[in-house]
């Protein structure tokens, strides 16, 4: 079958359960499908049928979801260019980079695979205490029930499967509900997952108003995990309605970057290349897209210009072009507010280097100085092609850098090994990267942010451990 008929048979199953249909825009060619709004019945019999997979595929063995998941991964390889064509179409995302994100997509499929053969508990000396002696003990992992995760415009298959993969590793059962703006990787996702043996109803896909689908569904105790990523305002929301369920948030950012005087294991070239693909890569819409940039007085005028040449020559274009690096942005509303955002920022003093200006569904990469924290392109996330950069001068760069709402990624580029461990130990961000950028996420590593950031780990490994709980057992012998 090819990728337009599996999408719509797939969308079709949906559509059983709800009759009110509204055409997609965003699809350009593929606007002859359509996404379906569930309404409250359908949502039920969605949830019944969650957890009736649950149950029973409880006895599938971790070989078993272990294998489901490796298949996943090879038969996404075979998918790779239909996925990435539907990724550009969706979420607007040049097919350079939706190509990465299939890549990096097929390596969070393998690495749950990995993971769900890994799931090990640990043997508990429990004569330690003076009431313990003559037992034996052990813990397990166990899983949790029905997984609910809810998924942003940006990344929809890799943050999908962010999701999924642990979930299905461990042995939940999962209701996805991608964005409104790009539910179409997902189908396709749960289409290939199936191809690879995984029972049917265990990942199911929800897709419509996101207030309306969390209230229906967290009615339910069935509902064991929430994990939602995207931004803050609709994580504090959700924060306020899951009750004692297990909850992981993974937030927005501004992510910053300190370029230290002390430098002599890249050039500066190298680092001003970093800066902006780590600012401008898909319109700067990424989580840990980097915002401002931090430099030493001595080094301050160099990167710069290096900083502004670079930046200068990055190409606007289609999506299917493989020279382009960046397109329009996902919306009106985004690009109207980022617009805004410069505007004031203008009005309050701050100086526009180079960009600024809007043209089609885009805004020329923006590099902006002379800011202060108090103005929103510092203070808040801005999702847009925008980088600020400032001279550090006299300022201490820990203050500058944890004087922030947010804190999941924090670059640092430095040789100095003192200068990179200190602040390694005082830097208040869930990951610290020395010698990169902040826009940078491995998929098995920890990642988690702190304050307005987040709320509990992802990566593969550990978000595992936020979808299971251990149980202890203890046995009396004597
Ligand atoms: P968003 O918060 O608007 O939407 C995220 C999800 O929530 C979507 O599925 C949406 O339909 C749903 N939603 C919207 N309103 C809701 C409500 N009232 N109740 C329940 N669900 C609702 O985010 P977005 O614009 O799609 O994505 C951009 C944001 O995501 C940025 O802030 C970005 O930093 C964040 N993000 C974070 C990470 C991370 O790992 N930390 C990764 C990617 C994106």
């Amino acid at each position: 079958m090819d990728y337009k008929s599996v999408l719509i048979s797939e969308i079709e199953k949906s559509a059983k359960y709800n009759l009110n249909t509204y055409p997609f825009n965003y699809l350009g060619s593929l606007n002859d499908l359509y996404i379906y709004n569930f309404n409250e019945p359908a949502l039920d019999d969605v949830l019944i049928r969650s957890q009736k997979a649950y149950e029973s595929n409880r006895q599938l063995s971790s070989f078993e979801r272990s294998e489901i998941l490796l298949e996943a991964a090879r038969l996404l390889r075979i998918h790779k260019k239909e996925m990435s064509t539907i990724i550009s179409y969706e979420a607007k995302k040049p097919i350079k980079f939706a190509e990465q994100e299939v890549e990096r997509s097929i390596q969070t499929l393998k690495l749950s695979g990995i993971e769900s053969s890994k799931l090990e508990g640990e043997y508990l000396n429990l004569d330690v205490a003076p009431n313990g002696a003559g037992r034996e003990a052990f813990t397990k992992i166990e899983s949790l029930g029905v997984v609910y995760a809810m998924t942003p415009f940006n990344f929809p298959l890799n943050l999908a499967i962010h999701k999924i993969g642990p979930a299905i590793a461990v042995g939940n059962s999962v209701i996805v509900k991608p964005s409104e703006k790009t539910p179409f990787s997902t189908y396709f996702l749960k289409y290939l997952l199936e191809e690879s043996g995984l029972p049917k109803d265990l990942v199911q896909v929800v897709t419509g108003d996101g207030e309306n689908i969390t209230d229906t569904l967290l009615r339910y105790n069935e509902v064991k995990k929430v994990s939602f990523t995207g931004s803050v305002r609709v994580g504090k929301l959700i924060k306020n309605k899951v009750g004692l369920r297990k909850l992981t948030l993974e937030l927005g950012s501004t992510s910053p970057v300190f370029v230290s005087k002390n430098n002599t294991i890249k050039d500066l070239d190298d680092i001003a290349e970093q800066i902006v693909i780590g600012a401008f890569s898909y319109n700067g819409q990424v989580c840990i897209s980097t915002q401002k940039v931090y430099i030493d007085d001595e080094i301050y005028e160099t990167l710069l210009e290096k900083i502004v040449t670079k930046t200068k020559s990055l190409k606007y274009g289609d999506l299917f072009n493989h020279e382009t690096d960046y397109s329009d942005l996902i919306d009106q509303q985004a690009k109207n507010r980022i617009l805004q955002w410069i505007t004031e920022t203008k009005n309050d003093g701050a100086v526009v280097i180079t960009g600024g200006n809007s043209f089609n569904g885009a805004i020329e990469p923006t590099v902006i100085t002379n800011t202060n924290d108090n103005m929103k392109i510092c203070s808040e996330e801005i999702f847009g092609p925008l980088v600020v950069v400032e001279n550090i001068k006299s300022k201490s760069i820990i203050e500058l850098l944890n004087n922030s709402q947010y804190g999941l990624n924090v670059g640092v580029f430095t040789s100095d090994l003192t200068e990179a461990l200190k602040l390694s130990n005082e830097l208040d961000y869930g990951q610290v990267l020395i010698n990169d950028v902040p826009t940078l996420r491995f998929d098995h590593m920890p990642y988690n942010g702190r304050r307005n950031s987040g709320y509990g780990t992802e990566g593969i490994k550990y978000a595992i451990k936020e979808m299971s709980q251990m149980k202890m057992v203890s046995l009396k012998y004597e």
